[in-house]
């Protein structure tokens, strides 16, 4: 059984200077493809779905169960968490499935609300033997708006973790959601100085947009989990859409989502080797 928990993971992943990559599940083929690139580079990984995923498919548990499923019969440490969550109802539902992770996303709540209602999911997740990643500061908007000038202060951001009790916190450093160009610039010097002040690891989200070495530097100055979604369905896409072009009299939906989750594997295993440095 491999399905592992999160501060494990991200404390072994934080001592040893390495980042460990969190990937967005949309379908089967998805954890498939991660849990198989996580074991070709020997490395613990995260599958995760958003709450995003989980209103495509209108219910968490058909897709939550095959991410778990996946995760026990994997031979690397898998952390099966909810992503970007802001109904607290479904977090409760993700805990009851047997998700070993959880981020709350309370971020365009009221200062006061975020932290309340953080600190309640906390104590929830905690009493089941999860761990909870958490918000502070937005990271830009999902429909595209890039907000490079949005930045998460040192000081509220250890107030927050402090206060709430969370294991992972999600930080603004210069990233922003859904980019499809790799041209994101990280401000490293806040992520040191965040590093600083913060007892807890940091979450890097948007990392779609931030090119190869930048991630390593980014690893380098302190952020430990990287997630990883645009990017990686920027590669099933390009793998459906060659098979589907090479073969125009092509029926299987095995024939491309087959191809389009090896190619996955593969830039999830090179990923994973990256950011393990
Ligand atoms: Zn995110």
């Amino acid at each position: 059984m491999a399905r592992a928990a999160l501060t494990d993971v991200l404390t072994a992943a934080q001592q040893a200077g390495s980042g460990l990559g969190a990937f967005n599940v949309i379908q089967v083929e998805h954890a498939e493809a991660i849990v198989a690139g996580a074991e070709a580079a020997g490395r613990p990984t995260v599958l995760q779905v958003s709450e995003n995923a989980v209103r495509y498919h209108g219910a968490l548990a058909p897709v939550g169960r095959a991410m778990l499923e996946i995760a026990d019969a994997a031979d690397v440490p898998v952390v099966v968490h909810l992503d970007h969550a802001t109904d607290v109802a479904l977090v409760e539902q993700a805990l009851a499935l047997g998700f070993t992770s959880v981020m709350f996303d309370g971020s365009t709540l009221p200062v006061e609300e975020n932290l309340a209602t953080t600190r309640g999911v906390a104590e929830r997740a905690h009493d089941q033997g999860a761990s909870v990643e958490a918000e502070i500061g937005e990271i830009g908007g999902k429909d595209g708006v890039h907000a490079p000038g949005v930045r998460t202060r040192p000081e509220d951001a250890a107030r927050f973790v402090a206060e709430t009790g969370i294991d992972a916190v999600a930080v603004a450093v210069g990233s922003s959601h859904a980019m499809t160009t790799r041209t994101a610039q990280l401000d490293l010097d806040l992520i040191a100085a965040i590093r600083e002040a913060v007892a807890v690891p940091l979450v890097l989200h948007g990392s779609s947009g931030v090119p190869d070495d930048h991630l390593r530097e980014a690893v380098r100055a302190g952020m430990t989990k990287i997630n990883i979604s645009t990017h990686l369905n920027g590669t099933f896409t390009r793998a459906v859409r060659e098979a589907l072009a090479a073969d125009p009299a092509l029926v299987d939906p095995r024939k491309y989502l087959g191809a389009a989750r090896t190619a996955t594997a593969h830039e999830v295993e090179r990923l994973v080797r990256l950011l393990a440095g």
